[in-house]
């Protein structure tokens, strides 16, 4: 299991840059499948990025290894 960082479309109804557009951790198969919901997708972005990872994916809560 291997997490990227990722852009997401979060809550359009806040205020906040940070939760408008969150920034989360999410393992490949979820942004395969991500990818795959077209107009569904959620996944704006993946950061190539140093911040910090979460130690599991923000979509199914799959632990990284
Ligand atoms: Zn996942």
């Amino acid at each position: 299991m291997h997490l990227k960082n990722c852009m997401i479309r979060g809550d359009m109804e806040s205020d906040s840059a940070d939760e408008q557009y969150p920034t989360v951790s999410v393992c490949d198969e979820c942004i395969e499948q991500d990818k795959q919901s077209g107009d569904e997708s959620v996944i704006i972005q993946i950061l190539n990025s140093d911040l910090p990872y979460e130690t599991s994916c923000y979509f199914c809560g799959n632990d990284s290894d």
